[in-house]
């Protein structure tokens, strides 16, 4: 019988490991740490789950939805989120995800910006979803912000909000991200924005990881945990074993699902022999996305159900209370990210925790003797891959030039391009059937599916269609700035809200 090893038991890990043993092949999957779930999971801190990370669910996550129906998980959904601006609580602006013509007017009435920015940010949206997939090579070569710059009609404003939105999303500095990648997730997003997004019901590795173990143990899977991979070992011209502390495991087949940081440790003269463009992930770049767990003793009123971004700020914070969707906790249980950790970087735990916490004070009606215990991940020893421009020739396929080594995990080349569990289950199911295909299999071979898209013809004559409302806002928003050219649109909501937190 075939027996396969599988590196890193994250989500890339655990489904490729699956769709490979359900086909009758020997499977073990080695997992360095003590659980399986990677950067999706969760990790004891007391007696209680601590996220990596809050993690959202699009629509447009068909495979990892499939999972989920699969293990009987109903998703909560949101159809809007919301931003606060400094001293400004309980007052916030709502943005509803774009589903509607209703949706889209509230966001043209009372969005962040005022409505002729607003109608601008959208024709961007529908400029950048609109370029053709023929214009890749320009695409993956630009940053989405450069390409925003070089519209006429884009104003400092709106691509200021452009930039905060982007990092708070993805922890990936737009002047960074790949045009090609954020074209890609628009369309996505604009087909299917409906729920806008969705959590889970509970903690990651209760309520999803857990329960995705058992099915992959079920089909037979060997999970070792605890099990450090330290190198690959090539023999005549194959991968013959992987190489741990303890001994060297032989296989006839091997799936590397660790993050590049860690497969590109392993690149030496005989593995780039076999395969020479392994090397190129030594160009990949990742950044860290820490998070912060905030309890506080009683719950903080008026904080909304869904996700809260703070406008402005250093560290590119938000948060969600999970308390009411999970714990029932009786204080408020904020699950905060720092997209932007890079000015903490030097810092102690201490240092940086007191750092966000100065700025979530700035935000939030909350003080020190509020707060009943806080947890810091910094991540830094566990790194986001971000997308960025001309990373896309670099990224490995699932399927490489050595016989019997295939890559997946979330910086491996897929259709939704994004770091992200959705790009990790594609590229571990893309990689699970090179090597089924490979192996002769011929029937029930993993059909990753991919999410759809709007169709071009209609975005066009949208575009087209909103020409005339695009030439009025632009008009109007170079009159508003000949008005008072020192006060961008940003700064003066920013005081319109103060005005409104002056009133408390
Ligand atoms: C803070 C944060 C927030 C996020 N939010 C979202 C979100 O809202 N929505 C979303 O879709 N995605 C989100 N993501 C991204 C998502 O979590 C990842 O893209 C996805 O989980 C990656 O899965 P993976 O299996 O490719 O890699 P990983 O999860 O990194 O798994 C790799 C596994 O390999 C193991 N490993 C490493 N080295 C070795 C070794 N030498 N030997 C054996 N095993 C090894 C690791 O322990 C790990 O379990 C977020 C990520 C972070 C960090």
């Amino acid at each position: 019988m075939q027996h396969v090893v599988v590196v890193g038991g994250g989500l890339a890990g655990l489904v490729s490991a699956r769709a490979i043993s359900k086909t009758g092949r020997r499977v073990t999957l080695l997992e360095k740490s003590a659980r399986i779930g990677g950067k999706a999971g969760a990790d004891l801190h007391g007696e209680r789950l601590v996220e990596h990370g809050y993690h959202v669910f699009p629509t447009w996550y068909p495979n990892v939805r499939r999972i989920l129906r699969e293990i009987d998980v109903t998703l909560v959904d949101f159809d809007r989120y919301h931003y606060l601006l400094p001293g400004a609580f309980p007052e916030k602006v709502t943005v509803r995800g774009p589903s509607s013509l209703g949706a889209v007017a509230h966001n043209l009435m009372h969005g962040l910006l005022p409505w002729y920015q607003t109608v601008l940010f959208y024709n961007f949206t529908l400029d950048l979803v609109s370029q053709g997939l023929s214009n890749k090579r320009l695409l993956d070569r630009v940053s989405e912000i450069g390409l925003m710059r070089q519209a006429w009609y884009v104003t400092e404003a709106v691509a200021e909000m452009n930039q905060e939105n982007l990092l708070k999303a993805s922890a990936i500095p737009a002047y960074e991200m790949s045009a090609m990648t954020a074209k890609r997730i628009g369309s996505y997003w604009m087909k299917q924005a409906s729920p806008f997004l969705s959590v889970l019901p509970g903690d990651l590795q209760s309520t999803f990881i857990e329960p995705l173990g058992k099915t992959v143990k079920d089909a037979g899977v060997d999970v070792r945990l605890g099990t450090t991979v330290s190198g690959l070992d090539v023999v005549d011209g194959r991968v013959a074993a992987v190489k741990t502390a303890g001994e060297r495991i032989v296989a006839d087949a091997f799936v590397l699902a660790v993050p590049f940081e860690v497969a590109r440790t392993w690149i030496d003269d005989s593995l780039f022999a076999l395969d020479p463009s392994l090397g190129n992930m030594n160009l990949l770049e990742a950044q860290p996305m820490c998070s912060l767990h905030v309890r506080t003793n009683k719950r903080v009123a008026g904080i909304p159900r869904e996700h809260v971004f703070f406008h402005g700020g250093a560290f590119g914070l938000s948060f969600i209370d999970v308390a009411p969707l999970w714990s029932g906790w009786e204080g408020s249980e904020l699950s905060f990210i720092a997209s932007n950790f890079a000015p903490l970087r030097g810092l102690s735990e201490e240092g940086a925790t007191r750092a966000l916490l100065g700025e979530i004070f700035d935000y939030l009606p909350i003080k020190d003797q509020d707060i009943r215990d806080v947890v810091l991940n910094t991540n830094v020893k566990t790194p986001l891959f971000i997308n960025t421009i001309g990373a896309w020739p670099n990224r490995p396929t699932a399927r490489t030039r050595a016989k019997n080594l295939y890559v997946a995990g979330d910086f491996a080349r897929n259709r939704i391009d994004l770091a992200c569990m959705e790009g990790a289950v594609q590229s571990s199911l893309l990689a699970a059937r090179a090597l089924l295909e490979d192996a002769g299999v011929k029937d029930g071979l993993p059909e990753p599916l991919q999410p759809p898209v709007p169709s071009r013809a209609l975005l066009l004559a949208l575009r087209a269609g909103l020409a005339p409302a695009v030439l009025a806002a632009y008009a109007t928003a170079r009159v508003a700035e000949a008005i008072s050219p020192k006060v961008s649109p940003r700064s003066a909501s920013h005081r319109r809200q103060r005005g409104k937190a002056g009133a408390r």
